[in-house]
């Protein structure tokens, strides 16, 4: 089967070409003029032609606060429907349990259920001695990235000893780690105070984790990171406190990664305030701050110094939020973000002139793909490259909100939101899953996609 688009504006990490695409089958075979016959054409005059997103930081089927986020079934499609087309999503090691069997339960959620390609991360949280001894076979399973929190006591965060051996052992095996930064013991101090004095509304939920809570953290991860000798990637900066220390360690020479979030440069802690729980909508963690940190991380996106743009979506319905009624500890944090996370960094990116249309597909795909071992395969239009591809229209104009979603979830962080740009059509390797902007193809078709290490 030869595809052939014709007559879109090619747009990689590094170049801006108009050039017509040959798929064959699977695969990008030919990127230039005259390239036909094929026995399909797509029309992509007047589009954008970008590499399917990569997703490195997703929660699809999450238990967590006594409930489960949205499942593979919808969330995958929503990525698919929002130009992602590969997601990495993060299994879970059981306190005292293994690293492979927390990976296992994770394939066994996604098998025949996911609309993209994806891969997993395994989130550590105990290192004993037999999790050590399985780091060479989790890496050799192509799951090369480690999570580890500094943050939710009590549940998943892990002390300095094991930060600190996972960024030893991570790297002596080829595994990159990934490190939410935020300094848990002060959180939970502070959620104690904060709900003993009666303040139980989603927006103390801010009050609870201030910027200098995730600037503490980011530094100390990175400390730890240059002790061991070892990488790391910072997930999800929110603050232009954290983002100094990402710079500075940068300029020292050492190879610190960072992600931000489409939701960290577009929502504000204002949202949390909004009345009647509304604000339990926006719980997610770190919190969300004030508008002034959204222009330092739309600079550390342009500059480079926060390579990629993650979702960390974990979506949660308005029941699933209302847990937390009484307490804003028990709200179950997270956002669907995955389907919006291309149409709003290209419309407050690019079309807003913060962002080169480079430096987007960059921070959505190319960057992405490298850090987490799966470039060139993913991430880039290239001859030999699986032919990933979203046809995005630069010209329409819409509002984002439930209606226009497709997540599990039943509100929309962006309700109202003018949006200029939108993905019409979607190929997962050669085969069209997203026409018109509607699903149209299969769970399932989605492929687990063993990752190699990444090698800086
Ligand atoms: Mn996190
Ligand atoms: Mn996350």
């Amino acid at each position: 089967m030869r595809t052939l688009i014709t007559d879109g504006i090619v747009v990689t990490a590094a170049d801006t070409v108009p050039a017509d695409i040959l798929v064959e089958d699977e695969v990008i075979v030919a990127v230039g003029r005259n390239l036909g016959p094929a026995d399909r054409t797509i029309d992509a005059a007047g589009r954008y032609v970008f590499p399917g997103g990569v997703d490195e930081h997703t929660h699809f089927g999450l238990p967590v606060s006594g409930t489960v986020s949205q499942p593979w079934e919808t969330e995958s499609v929503a990525a698919a429907l929002g130009g992602t087309t590969t997601v990495v999503d993060f299994a879970m090691q059981q306190r005292g349990g293994s690293l492979l069997a927390g990976i296992r339960a994770w394939q066994e959620k996604a098998a025949g259920a996911s609309a993209v390609d994806y891969g997993f991360h395994i989130t550590v949280t105990d290192l004993h001695p037999e999790a050590i001894r399985e780091i060479p076979r989790v890496v050799e399973e192509g799951v090369v990235t480690l999570k580890c929190l500094m943050a939710y006591k009590g549940s998943v965060m892990v002390d300095d000893d094991t930060l600190f051996r996972a960024l030893q052992e991570g790297h002596r095996h080829g595994a990159l780690v990934m490190i939410h930064c935020e300094n848990g013991d002060v959180v939970a101090a502070l959620q104690g105070q904060l709900v003993a004095a009666g303040k139980t509304e989603p927006r103390y939920h801010a009050a609870s984790r201030p910027p200098a809570v995730e600037a503490e953290a980011t530094n100390r991860a990175i400390v730890l990171a240059e002790l061991a000798g070892a990488p790391l990637l910072i997930v999800h900066v929110t603050s232009a406190d954290a983002l100094d220390h990402i710079r500075a360690a940068q300029g020292r020479g050492h190879p610190v990664y960072a992600e931000t979030c489409p939701q960290y440069v577009t929502l504000t802690a204002d949202d949390l305030a909004r009345p009647d729980f509304a604000g339990a909508r926006y719980v997610l963690s770190p919190a969300l701050r004030s508008a002034a940190h959204h222009e330092a991380l739309w600079s550390g996106l342009s500059s480079g110094s926060l390579q990629t743009a993650g979702s960390d979506h974990c979506a949660f319905t308005l029941e699933q939020k209302a847990l937390g009624r009484d307490d804003f500890r028990r709200i179950p944090n997270g956002i669907p973000a995955a389907e919006e996370r291309l149409p709003l960094l290209y419309s407050e990116g690019v079309a807003s002139g913060r962002l080169s249309l480079n430096r987007f597909v960059d921070a959505v795909a190319t960057a992405p793909a490298r850090l987490m071992g799966l470039y060139p395969r993913k991430g880039t239009i290239a001859p030999g490259t699986d032919a990933d591809l979203v046809i995005f229209n630069p010209e329409a104009e819409w509002i984002m909100g439930v209606a226009t979603q497709h997540s599990g979830s039943d509100y929309s962080p962006w309700e109202g939101k003018p949006v200029r740009g939108a993905v019409e059509t979607v190929l997962l390797r050669g085969e069209v899953i997203v026409e018109d902007g509607r699903y149209v193809g299969q769970l399932g078709q989605g492929q687990y996609i063993a990752r190699r290490p990444f090698a800086g």
